[in-house]
């Protein structure tokens, strides 16, 4: 059982991140409909209500997204083509990732709070790879960020379920978008850290932060360098009662350890900070970090070339995903397929031969 204590988030610590510009879109942006509410009937019904912040329409509009019926896509592309405008540059992207049990949700619960107190509107997100089978997700649980989804300002949505990771996170981009054109100004993508998805997130977030646990010792060990070496920020989060000594060397060690990391594009070194997420400790230290990221970032034009490089990452990867969607999908390919297989297991070709009769009859029923 979670035991939760209900601190009100400290202020004075606000951040500058989006001052430049407006961060709110649209004065509306953000009204509240909690009735049951018609269906939007067309892309322009769709437009209207997300850039009203209609936040029903805008769950309406992100379950398009996700909908796997080829009409719902087709209307869903209009949507997303539409709300890129309107999805300002001022919202920051923050990416969270670390273990299972490590205090995501509680910290999201607590970091979402304080952000509401300094009158930002937090949406949360949600990437779990785990979550392709079984339909269920990190965010899935009610229970989970209880709090934080009771406020009215901000927005949590369950990881799409989804046969790939490129799926699922090409959904989650999307829904990026459609959230920001809603007003949100605040995206936290949660991820758990254990794959290929950090990688992903680490692709669509301006800021990625990594959560640990205190005792430094096993952890380096059996980290994932490459998760590491992502990070914009570590937190030791659980520094707080018995453990507070222990999260001291932890921060130490993982200080030491970042030291000898090749020093960032960004010119950033990430900082290591502890917190109770429980406690709401060390909550705006982080979001204060935060904040300086995002203006250094801005004013060297770190910030601009990640996304610039990141929409070409999404290009390579968007014609990934498509062609071997068409390709399973294809009739041709589907027919032929079982027999080359088998063909394959019993040794009578190899592997890139099987591939290359597949291939080619994708390509001469494409054509014709
Ligand atoms: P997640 O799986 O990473 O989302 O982790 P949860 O947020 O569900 O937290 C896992 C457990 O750790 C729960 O029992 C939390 O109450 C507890 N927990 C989370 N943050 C803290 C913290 O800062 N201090 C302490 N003592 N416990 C925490």
């Amino acid at each position: 059982m979670k035991e939760k204590k209900d601190k009100k988030p400290k202020k004075g610590s606000k951040s500058t991140i989006g001052q430049q510009k407006p961060s709110v879109i649209n004065p509306n942006a953000l009204s509240l409909s909690t009735k049951s509410q018609r269906r939007p009937q067309t892309a322009d019904e769709y437009i209207k209500g997300i850039q009203s912040g209609n936040r029903v329409i805008l769950s309406q509009a992100i379950t398009l997204i996700e909908s796997t019926r080829s009409e719902d896509q087709a209307l869903a592309n209009i949507i997303v083509e539409a709300a890129l405008p309107l999805a300002k540059e001022s919202a920051i992207r923050i990416g969270i990732t670390g273990s299972p049990g490590v205090g995501k949700s509680t910290f999201i619960e607590a970091f979402g709070k304080m952000l509401i107190a300094q009158n930002r509107k937090p949406a949360v997100l949600a990437i779990d790879p785990s979550s392709q089978q079984t339909k269920g997700s990190i965010l899935g649980d009610k229970t989970r960020m209880h709090g934080l989804s009771q406020l009215k300002t901000a927005f949590i949505r369950p990881s799409p379920a989804g046969s790939s990771l490129g799926g699922v996170a090409k959904k989650t981009r999307e829904t990026i978008i459609l959230c920001e054109a809603a007003g949100f100004d605040t995206i936290i993508v949660e991820t758990v850290g254990v794959g290929q998805s950090e990688i992903a997130v680490h692709s669509m977030v301006d800021f990625f932060l990594l959560l640990l646990l205190p005792g430094a010792g096993d952890e380096l060990q059996g980290m994932k360098r490459g998760i590491v070496e992502m990070a914009d920020m570590i937190a030791v989060n659980k520094s707080d009662g018995d453990r507070q000594t222990l999260a001291k060397q932890t921060k130490q060690a993982y200080k030491n350890a970042l030291h000898l990391l090749p020093l960032k594009e960004s010119g950033w070194s990430p900082p290591v900070l502890s917190c109770s997420a429980l406690e709401s400790e060390g909550i705006d230290e982080i979001w204060t970090a935060i904040g300086q990221y995002y203006q250094e970032s801005q004013s060297n034009g770190f910030l601009q070339a990640r996304r610039k490089e990141q929409a070409r990452y999404w290009l390579n990867e968007s014609i990934d995903h498509y062609l071997h969607q068409s390709f399973f999908e294809n009739p041709a390919v589907k027919g032929a397929f079982d027999q080359i297989e088998k063909n394959l297991m019993a040794g009578q070709i190899t592997s890139f031969e099987a591939a290359r009769q597949l291939i080619t009859i994708f390509k001469h029923k494409k054509d014709n």
